[in-house]
């Protein structure tokens, strides 16, 4: 089938490629239809543990139509358990990110029982797919229960599981260590593992709320809801109240800067009202901008996605002054955005932010304070940072990259031969 031909098809699966095509270009999805040609015809199945909420489902929200989209058979599985399973994988979910409660036997034996409960009613679909992707720990143990599969297994990793708790990661290695490969977020998020091991940074969707084209006058009337002036510059960070992201440190450096240049800043996070240490961070942000009218220290919804858009689209130069970070998603946006970031010189900022190219990466408050005044000294340059920023997270961090990676992955293992991988084109 061409890519034409595809790409006109009536059902909803095509016209989702015909729309990311508008915002991300033919080429992209030229490359991605490519993949796809090659891996058509065939069964995948991932699985995870919730339809909705958090980052996973939303990404599985949209790899599943798109693959469909591309003549790959896939269908999504979410494993099902009581309170006292999900108990269980926060634990390990914790203990994976460094936490040092461990597992009691009981719990084991739940996590266990629960999955052994799933592999009852999955089992006749995921022995005879050709691909399963395993999201996360909690369904970590489906393919023990799987004796019969013909396919290949991916074990996907979200989670920074660069210093694990030994004893929980110990226990899941059990279940981790049979698949034919796994995928990790970040080189420094993965632990060894007996088999194939791929880094697929995470990425953000251009269709969704928090990153889709805004009309100019949006921006303008949300950033004039806020008292902030449109016509002046400003700096944004959004981010949780939290001090690795250092929000202090972003006040100081706005304070440094603006000695020498007009200036509005934008702290925007969420509420914080069920993690206390953000709520005492809340408190001391609040306390550094008391005073000043050109600080706005903004608490929003949970479900801002629109908000954010328009404030990180407002905004002249976006900040993210994490002094420890994941991946770091705010980075993308603002980079997609079409805007110079100054970020923390740590984790996945690293991987985004390429000093004077998109940006700069900054290590003090002072440093922040003299990039920021130079790029508002300069607004060409920062203009021309902004043009590099935006094409640079269309080349990399978008999520028809990160399918594209994932298909990449999966014609590598269905080729069978690590020596030559050839795609037609
Ligand atoms: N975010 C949000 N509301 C907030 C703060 C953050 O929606 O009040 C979003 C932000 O736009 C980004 C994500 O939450 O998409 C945060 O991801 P990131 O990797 O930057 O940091 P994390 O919070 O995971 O450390």
């Amino acid at each position: 089938m061409t890519p034409q031909r595809r790409l006109s098809g009536k059902n909803d699966d095509g016209d989702i490629l015909k729309r990311y095509e508008e915002v991300v270009g033919p080429a992209v999805i030229r490359h991605l239809l490519q993949l796809g040609r090659y891996l058509e015809g065939l069964q995948v199945v991932h699985v995870n543990s919730t339809r909705s909420g958090g980052g996973v489902a939303e990404i599985l929200e949209r790899f599943v139509p798109l693959m469909n989209g591309l003549g790959i058979s896939t269908r999504w599985e979410v494993i099902t358990g009581t309170e006292g399973f999900f108990e269980t994988t926060k634990t390990i979910h914790n203990a994976l990110q460094g936490s040092s409660k461990g597992l009691s036997t009981a719990m084991m034996s739940t996590f266990e029982a629960t999955n052994a409960e799933n592999a009852g009613h999955l089992r006749p679909i995921l022995e005879e797919a050709d691909f399963v992707f395993i999201h996360d720990p909690q369904p970590a143990p489906l393919l023990s229960l799987c004796p019969s599969r013909r396919g290949k297994w991916i074990w996907r990793c979200h989670i920074d599981a660069s210093r694990p708790n030994r004893k929980v990661w110990r226990y899941l290695r059990r279940w981790t260590a049979p698949y034919d490969a796994s995928i990790f977020s970040l080189a420094d998020f993965a632990q060894p593992l007996p088999h194939l091991q791929y880094i697929i940074p995470p990425s953000i969707d251009p269709l969704s709320e928090k990153n889709i084209a805004l009309p100019d006058e949006e921006v303008t009337a949300a950033l004039e809801s806020f008292g902030i002036d449109p016509s002046r510059p400003l700096v944004v960070q959004v981010s949780r109240f939290d001090r690795f992201k250092d929000p202090l440190g972003v006040i100081e450096a706005y304070r440094l800067c603006k000695r020498h240049q007009d200036l509005q800043l934008v702290l925007a996070g969420g509420g914080a009202s069920d993690d206390p240490e953000g709520a005492t961070v809340l408190d001391e942000v609040m306390a550094a901008a008391a005073g000043d009218p050109d600080i706005h220290v903004l608490v929003l919804p949970d479900d801002a996605h629109r908000t954010i858009n328009a404030l990180q689209r407002g905004a002249t130069v976006v900040m993210q002054k994490s002094t420890r970070e994941g991946f770091g998603l705010t980075v993308s946006e603002g980079l997609w955005k079409h805007k110079p970031v100054i970020g923390g010189d740590v984790g996945g900022i690293r991987l985004q932010v390429l000093d004077r190219f998109n940006g700069y990466r900054v290590r003090t408050p002072q440093g922040a304070a003299l990039r920021l005044r130079h790029l508002l000294q300069h607004p060409g340059q920062a203009e021309r940072m902004g043009e590099n920023a935006h094409h640079y997270a269309r080349e990399n961090f978008l999520i028809t990259r990160q399918l594209r990676s994932a298909l990449a992955l999966m014609a590598a293992l269905q080729a069978g031969d690590p020596e030559r991988l050839e795609i037609s084109l």
